[in-house]
Parts: structure tokens; C-alpha cells; sequence
């Protein structure tokens, strides 16, 4: 497999001092020369921002669109705001699509939120008129019913575009729901699943051929390649994932091809 484009829609190179994650500061350089020689054209670099601070919100947005700025055509953005801020929420949302943000960050556990909050729906709905599509970190080990709230979330707000990171983990199963859902004329496919994390998690494991079954049932078409670096090698990410036993067709698609419709907003 010679020549394959990547595009890591899930990184978290360090753009601002409250975005540290682990132990040891890992800023974009640090991601740059890791991912050399790999065939990654584009990455997402995503923040997460805190509740009731708009303006360490606003500092973490304007740090992660100038890494941007520095890494043109490289680094995309993925802005962030706290669904309990309300109005602000919203402005700030106005605010960094004006400024180039590509997508939104939401994290139901970090930012400590309910997916099902009339809160969430409103942020979702703000994003979806402007266009931007909104990754959440999708796998809660403490919220059993979230899969069914995204499900919810996307039927309430169809013209939204949502990103499910790491697609429920190790409760990937309940993916298939949208394999059922894909059966309704007025289903419209808009949500899209990020295989970071758990890629490497199952990796070599016995259940293998049962994610990679699952991922076709929702459609290849909808499955993005992520790294979640520096909580995972970007290396090992990828190894993960072509070791998943995906033709090439379908290599190429997860890879690169579906990142790269949503990204530059070609029909997919
Ligand atoms: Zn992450």
C-alpha cells in the first residue's frame, strides 16, 4: 500500500496550557515529527473549552485557529465552547466560524455535560445553520444511554453534522443502529463516527472482525481515521487500522476520501 493519503481527524497538539492532557507537554512540533513519513496530509487540532470562562474559552479558540494560521493547509481547526454557557455559547460559536473554525468540539465528559441537554441541542443547532460540523467524544463508561441520545440529538437537529469519536469504545455494537436507521427514507446519514482510540484499543484482539463488521454495517463511507494523539501514537494508529484487513478501496475511504468530502463539503 504505496502512496496512502491520511487525513487524522483527531489530534490534540497542545496549543494553550490549560489543553495539557498528559504528563509531558506535547505541542504541535512534537506531533509534526512523529507523523513524519506517514502520508498524513491533514490533521484536526481540537480544544476543549472549560464552563463559566468566556474568556479562557475565547483564548483557548484563538490559540488552536493561530496554530492554523502557522500550519496552513495542515492543521485544521476544531473550536470548542461549553453548552452551559448558553448565549455565549452561541456567540462565541458566531464568532470562531467567522474566524475559519472547520468543526466543533464537544466532550460530554470532560466538559462534564448531558448529551441530552436542551443545552447540547441548541449549540448542535447553532453549529448545524453555520455549517460546521460537531465531534463529540462519544464513550461514556458512566452514561449507558448516550449512544440512544445521540441518535435523538441527530433526529431533532437533521441538518446538523455530527462526528461520534471513538464510536462508543468498547460498546461499538451499538453503532448498528444506525445501519436500521439507514433503512428510512427520511434518515439523512449525517452522522459520521471517528474510530480513534478504539482502533488501537482492539487492535490485534479477538474483536477485530467484529468492529470492522460493525463499521461496514454503518458504512464505510461514514468512518473516519483519528489518532487521539498524544493519548495515542499517531503510528500506531495507523498500523492499527490497516491491519483491520479493509480493502483498498475501503483503506482509502477511512483514511483519507470521507474526511476530505466533509472537509471540503463535496457530496459523499
Ligand atoms: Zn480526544
Amino acid at each position: 500500500m504505496a502512496n496512502l493519503r491520511v487525513i487524522d481527524t483527531h489530534t490534540h497538539p497542545q496549543v494553550h496550557p490549560s489543553q495539557q492532557v498528559m504528563a509531558e507537554p506535547h505541542p504541535a512540533e512534537d506531533y509534526l515529527a512523529r507523523v513524519e513519513g506517514l502520508g498524513i496530509e491533514r490533521a484536526a487540532a481540537l480544544v476543549i473549552a472549560p464552563q463559566g470562562d468566556l474568556d479562557l474559552t475565547r483564548a483557548v479558540n484563538n490559540a488552536v485557529l493561530q496554530l492554523t494560521e502557522r500550519h496552513p493547509g495542515f492543521f485544521f481547526p476544531v473550536c470548542s465552547v461549553h453548552p452551559a454557557d448558553g448565549g455565549l455559547a452561541l456567540e462565541e460559536i458566531d464568532r470562531v466560524a467567522a474566524a475559519g473554525a472547520r468543526w466543533l468540539k464537544l466532550h460530554p465528559n470532560t466538559q462534564d455535560f448531558d448529551v441530552a441537554d436542551p443545552a447540547v441541542t441548541a449549540v448542535v443547532r447553532k453549529a448545524g445553520e453555520l455549517g460546521l460540523p460537531v465531534l463529540f467524544d462519544a464513550y461514556s463508561p458512566w452514561d449507558a444511554g448516550q449512544p440512544g441520545k445521540f441518535v435523538k440529538l441527530a433526529m431533532e437537529v437533521p441538518e446538523a453534522k455530527l462526528i461520534l469519536a471513538h464510536g462508543h469504545g468498547p460498546g461499538f455494537s451499538a453503532l448498528l443502529v444506525y445501519e436500521i436507521l439507514a433503512r428510512y427514507p427520511w434518515w439523512p446519514r449525517q452522522v459520521w463516527v471517528d474510530i480513534s482510540a478504539t482502533s488501537p484499543l482492539l487492535a490485534d484482539g479477538p474483536y477485530v472482525e467484529q468492529f470492522v463488521w460493525v463499521l461496514r454495517k454503518v458504512g464505510l463511507d461514514r468512518i473516519l481515521f483519528g489518532s487521539d494523539y498524544p493519548l495515542y501514537d499517531p503510528r500506531a494508529a495507523l498500523d492499527a487500522v490497516k491491519g483491520f484487513g479493509l480493502n483498498d478501496d475501503e483503506l482509502r475511504a477511512v483514511l483519507h476520501d470521507n474526511a476530505a468530502a466533509l472537509l471540503d463539503g463535496q457530496p459523499s
